[in-house]
């Protein structure tokens, strides 16, 4: 495969980490809205467990060249606008396009956190503000991340992105902020109400069903089944990572 390119309507990622250096983060979330506390349990009577482990399959070949239905979803349901600043504009999924230099063979997928069961940002995070609930969903707490961008450089597929801009109209269930790093929740918020991530839902919407979504230890769950039975694999197999986004084999 070559060099992927991202697509047309996902503007190139930016520059990899060109201020480097800790800085303190200033941020203003909505008012009462706590990061941490919507990320540690679904609800009272219903905590995070490691009974649960929430993951994505990409189908390589139904997922349509052009199409970026996803990316809309995910930047509607997070309140994420552009800021006219490709190389820096916060970005949870992109499209990525592929093409097998020998075969001429063509794909489009998308790329977004990969919910690593080793990942390497919750590693190499001072603060421990990365970090990996019981269920597998890789989250920033945007109140103790300090911005200093180690998780970013860590990351081996550019997922995560830091805020450079005063943000307005924040969403109460997506709290965001200037000066801190984020990433794909998975949408969190959806699945502790039993609802499935936006991009799938645009996906399905769309007629498409390249995505599908649900608990890799539930045997019975249709992304058990597909695992099983299809040829899957992991970006970046050789770093051993254990993602919970998997692909079908290209
Ligand atoms: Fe962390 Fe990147 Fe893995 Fe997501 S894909 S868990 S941001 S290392
Ligand atoms: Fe965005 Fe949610 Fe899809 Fe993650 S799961 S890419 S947060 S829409």
């Amino acid at each position: 495969m070559s060099r992927p390119d991202s697509h047309s309507a996902a503007p190139p990622r930016r520059a990899f980490f060109t201020q480097a250096g800790a800085g303190v983060a200033l941020l203003a979330l909505a008012p009462g809205v706590r990061l941490v506390e919507l990320a540690l349990a679904r609800s009272d009577d219903e905590p995070v467990t490691s009974a649960n482990r929430w993951g994505l399959l990409i189908d390589t070949d139904k997922c349509q060249s052009g199409c970026t239905e996803c990316v809309s979803a995910c930047n509607e349901e997070h309140g994420i606008v552009g800021h006219g600043r490709p190389e820096t504009d916060a970005q949870w999924i992109r499209k990525v396009d592929l093409k097998d230099d020998q075969t001429g063979h063509e794909l489009s997928i998308p790329v977004l956190c990969q919910h690593c069961e080793e990942p390497p940002c919750v590693d190499v995070c001072p603060t421990g503000a990365s970090f990996r609930r019981d269920d597998g969903i890789v989250l920033v707490d945007k109140h103790i991340c300090i911005g200093c961008r180690y998780c970013m450089m860590a990351c081996p597929f550019q997922a995560r992105s830091f805020i450079h801009e005063d943000l307005s109209g924040q969403l109460t269930h997506a709290p965001r902020g200037k000066g801190v790093v984020e990433s794909c929740t998975l949408c969190v918020h959806r699945i502790d109400k039993g609802e499935q991530p936006a991009c799938v839902e645009a996906c399905h919407k769309e007629g498409h069903h390249a995505l599908v979504f649900g608990d890799l230890k539930d045997s019975d769950s249709e992304l058990a089944t597909l695992n099983s039975t299809v040829a899957t694999r992991e970006l970046r197999p050789e770093l051993a990572l254990k993602t919970s986004v998997r692909y079908t084999s290209f």
